[in-house]
Order: C-alpha cells, then sequence, then structure tokens
C-alpha cells in the first residue's frame, strides 16, 4: 500500500509482454538491484505467487470467446497468468501517480468502505470501474484496452488482499514492523507474500488447495456483489489480521512477533481470497467479452 517499503517479488518472469519498450532498462535496474544485493522498490499488490495464483483460477473458467478477445490484446504467446503482475512493475513505471489504484485505505474500526476513503477516484474500487468501461468499448484504442486489461486483472486481485482495504493508520500495514517466524517483515508485506510462501512456493501446490472451494453453490454465492462489496469483505478480513488472537482488543503493533499459530488463522482466508479473486475476475472477463 502506499509507497511501501517492500522489495520487488522476487521471481520475476519474462513474459514476451515485458519485452516492450522498457525492457532494457527494466532489467539494467534489475540486475542492478540483484548486484547490489537490494532490491530497494516497491509493490503495490499481493506478491507475485499471489497474482499467479488467482490469474490461474480465472484463466481456467474463461469462455472461449474472453479466451479469443484476450489472445488479441495481449502479446502473441503472453497468457493473463505472464501479465497479471504488470501493474506492479512495467505499469508503475509506465503510468505515474498510478501506486495508490492498487489499494483503498478505509480505517479499520469503519463499518465499510465510503467513497470518501477514495479520493479524486485514485483507488483501486474506482479503478476497477474505470478500466471496466475502457475494455467495454471496442472503439477505444487497442493499446488503451491492452492496458485496461493488465490493470483490471491486477486490480480485481489486489482489492482481495484485505490489507489494500483495512488500514491502521499504517499504510495498510506497511508502517507495522512485525516478526513472523523470528523474521522481521511487516504486517503488509505479510500478507503479500509471506504467508503465501510459508504454505508453499509453487503455485500449482495453491491452486490444488483451492481446486475444493469452487463448489457452485460459493461460485454462485460470490457472483453476486458490487466491488463495494468486495471491499467491504476485505475490510472485515484486515479487522481479523490486525487482531490477533482472535478478538483481541487491541490491533497488532510495531514490535508484534507472529508464530505459525498465525499463519493457521490466515490460511483459510487466503485460500478463499484468492479464490474468490479468480472467480470473479473470470465473471467479469467473460462479461466484458460475450
Ligand atoms: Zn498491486
Amino acid at each position: 500500500m502506499g509507497a511501501s517499503v517492500f522489495r520487488r517479488a522476487e521471481a520475476l518472469g519474462e513474459p514476451k509482454f515485458m519485452q516492450m519498450a522498457l525492457r532494457p532498462s527494466v532489467r539494467l535496474v534489475l540486475v542492478t538491484a540483484f548486484v547490489l544485493g537490494a532490491c530497494p522498490a516497491h509493490a503495490w499488490a499481493w506478491g507475485a505467487h499471489g497474482h499467479r495464483i488467482a490469474t490461474r483460477i480465472a484463466e481456467a473458467r474463461l469462455t472461449p470467446e474472453a479466451r479469443k478477445e484476450i489472445r488479441a490484446l495481449l502479446h502473441e504467446g503472453d497468457t493473463l497468468v505472464d501479465v497479471a503482475n504488470w501493474a506492479d512493475h512495467e505499469g508503475h513505471d509506465a503510468v505515474p501517480g498510478s501506486a495508490s489504484w492498487h489499494y483503498v485505505n478505509v480505517p479499520i474500526d469503519a463499518a465499510r468502505y465510503d467513497p470518501r476513503d477514495c479520493p479524486r477516484g485514485a483507488c483501486v474500487v474506482d479503478k476497477i470501474k474505470h478500466f471496466r468501461k475502457v475494455l467495454a468499448d471496442r472503439r477505444a484504442p487497442k493499446t488503451e484496452r491492452t492496458r485496461a486489461l493488465l490493470f483490471l486483472v491486477h486490480f480485481v486481485e489486489d482489492i482481495h488482499q484485505p490489507l489494500h482495504v483495512g488500514d491502521n493508520r499504517d499504510r495498510g500495514g506497511n508502517a507495522t514492523q512485525i516478526q513472523f517466524l523470528r523474521e522481521g517483515t511487516n504486517l503488509h508485506r505479510l500478507w503479500d507474500t509471506d504467508l503465501i510462501n510459508f504454505v508453499s512456493r509453487d503455485e500449482r501446490v495453491w491452486v490444488e488447495r483451492i481446486e475444493p472451494l469452487l463448489s457452485e453453490d460459493n461460485i454462485r454465492s460470490w457472483s453476486r456483489g458490487t466491488v463495494e462489496d468486495w471491499a467491504n469483505e476485505s475490510l472485515h478480513f484486515a479487522k481479523e489480521a490486525y487482531h490477533f488472537p482472535p478478538a483481541a482488543k487491541r490491533a497488532l503493533q510495531t514490535g508484534s512477533a507472529l508464530d505459525k499459530n498465525y499463519a493457521t488463522f490466515a490460511q483459510p482466508i487466503i485460500e478463499r481470497r484468492l479464490a474468490q479473486s479468480g472467480v470473479r475476475l473470470a465473471n467479469e472477463l467473460n462479461a466484458l467479452f460475450p
């Protein structure tokens, strides 16, 4: 969230889409960062794995029509999974000012999202709606629709990460320094990346875990609702994420030390949110490309 102090995801793939104009400079920056042994960049999202997992769930649910349109918008050979993290890297560089589009800061003690939480429409709630419209406009230039697709995929996933919505005046947990299994991290990064990696770094393992959640009943109930509802669900889970053990009166503070019990509590929430974002992303794209 915000200008988080968060290293770039380690496993940066190099899909063809990224081999565009910026590629040499991006590569130089990455190589330089690697050589220096530090990646002093930012991330604004579920980590790379979270996005890839959710997009895999979505990709499996696309209609043939949607697949065809998506193929026409992406560079040849790229899949949605390949480009799911574009917005955190090239997209961020290509569109100055887009950092705040990845989240919305809703006070953790608020009952629900309020449009006032989204000043000038520069938050994830309004941007999902905006890029939907661009994609739906078949007269818009192809480059614009391609970009809209890349942002939409990414943001439908980001809004499902609880700490991309709930905020305890700490930039969605970015400023709350904690220990997880005796390693230093922050609460935001814990949910973006650390908890996912703790279970497995293999996205196929995650997809298999999520599979049983994709029941007809779940899909039916997840397929209702608005973008604001998705934000409110994240806010609900963020309240839980900040208050551990469950029902703790005081929110987690800098200096908190979390162990395996926190991972056990968080894992079903993460599975559910990745599953929901995958299903809803597929719904969006299937509806946009009938
Ligand atoms: Zn993001």
